[in-house]
């Protein structure tokens, strides 16, 4: 059993440790959290060790009836991998700590790249991955599109891509971000940075990238220009994409036009938390006209990068090659395509 560490139990941390539990090759040996929030209430309840950030910060724990097993100094001692799910930035700041310990960490898409040796991509950057001593998954975004890119690529070969990102405002949680009422160009300045993180995966992918925000939590939309190297019809894309376990071709039958039905779809389906682990692709969307490839595709920002980070684990433990942790990570948390 790979014994894993959570350190910040938040919109991803939480998602994560219940993938890891999950899996029949991973236990979850705690979760660190700052404050004695409901996050914090319900990890408990799901029995998960709660850790403090450090030892100042006990006592709200305390305060709060909060049982601890300790400071996160101790969880990553304990852990044989730590998964750092802290915010932006953050984990850059614990990178020390992890090294102290000798613990392989993998951080997240809001730190730097050179975080980490890595950026992780399960279906394009696994191998690369084995035995390191740390990995980033790359953002929400960045994961949406390197799962798309890695199979075109391969069949066809990219020229040069172009993407519009529809950007959610914030989280649903978030009630602090915005916009409420507007349509952000947002980064202003182009490429915004997706497209250069994009390149820390795809080192040679020629990409261009341009970012909005809007008012909504639920999910990013993708507007997405491909010019293929090769000719290639709208079919056999849409096959060749319909056999990615993670990415999800929706048909027309399913009457799905936007991120609210996916949720809904998700949530009936008996997803935990109405999560789409998979990028959803609308068929119908899927146009080649001569070798330009157009579509567009829906990503739950807090659900995609959860299998990656099951995968990152086996892959900085070593234990398992690409395919063997992406169908155990996928049949361990139900995801089926
Ligand atoms: P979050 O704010 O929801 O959760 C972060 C958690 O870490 C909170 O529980 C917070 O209390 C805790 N925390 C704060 N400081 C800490 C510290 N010093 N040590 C330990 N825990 C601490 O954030 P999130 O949305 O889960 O984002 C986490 C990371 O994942 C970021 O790098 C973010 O960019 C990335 N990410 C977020 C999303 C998303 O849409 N939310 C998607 C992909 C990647």
């Amino acid at each position: 059993m790979i014994q894993v560490g959570v350190n910040g139990y938040g919109t991803i941390g939480k998602r994560v440790a219940d993938a890891i539990r999950a899996q029949p090759d991973m236990a979850v040996a705690g979760v660190a959290k700052t404050s004695p929030n409901f996050e914090a209430k319900v990890a408990l309840e799901r029995g998960y060790p709660l850790y403090a950030v450090d030892a100042e910060r006990t006592a709200a724990f305390d305060d709060a009836g909060f049982d601890l097993a300790g400071t996160v100094d101790e969880l990553v001692a304990d852990s044989d991998v730590v998964v750092d799910a802290t915010p932006a930035g953050v984990g850059a700041e614990n990178a020390e700590l992890y090294r102290e310990h000798d613990t392989p960490a993998i951080f997240q898409g809001g730190e730097d790249p050179d975080v980490a040796e890595v950026s992780f991509n399960a279906r394009a950057s696994y191998e690369a991955a084995r035995g390191a001593d740390s990995v980033r998954v790359v953002s929400c975004n960045t994961t949406g599109l390197s799962r798309l890119f890695a199979p075109i690529a391969e069949a066809y070969g990219i020229e040069k891509a172009r993407v519009t990102l529809v950007r959610r405002g914030g989280d649903p949680g978030q009630t602090d971000r915005g916009p409420i009422n507007d349509t952000l160009p947002d980064p202003v300045e182009i490429p915004s940075h997706h497209g250069p993180d994009l390149n820390t995966v795809f080192p040679d992918l020629d990409v261009d990238t341009m970012g909005m925000k809007v008012p909504a939590t639920l999910m990013h939309t993708h507007s997405v220009n491909v010019t293929l190297e090769r000719e290639a019809d709208a079919e056999s894309v849409r096959e060749l994409l319909d056999a990615e376990s993670r990415l999800f071709v929706l048909p027309p039958e399913l009457d799905i036009d936007g991120a609210g039905k996916l949720k809904e779809f998700a949530q009936d389906a008996g997803r935990p938390r109405g999560d789409c682990w998979e990028n959803c692709i609308w068929g119908d969307s899927i146009t080649v006209e001569g070798r330009d490839l157009y579509l567009f595709q829906a990503i739950h920002q807090e659900a995609d990068v959860v299998p990656e980070n099951v995968d990152a684990v086996r892959a900085v433990a070593d234990t398992a090659d690409r395919e063997e942790s992406t169908t155990l990570t996928e049949d361990a948390i139900g995801l089926d395509g």
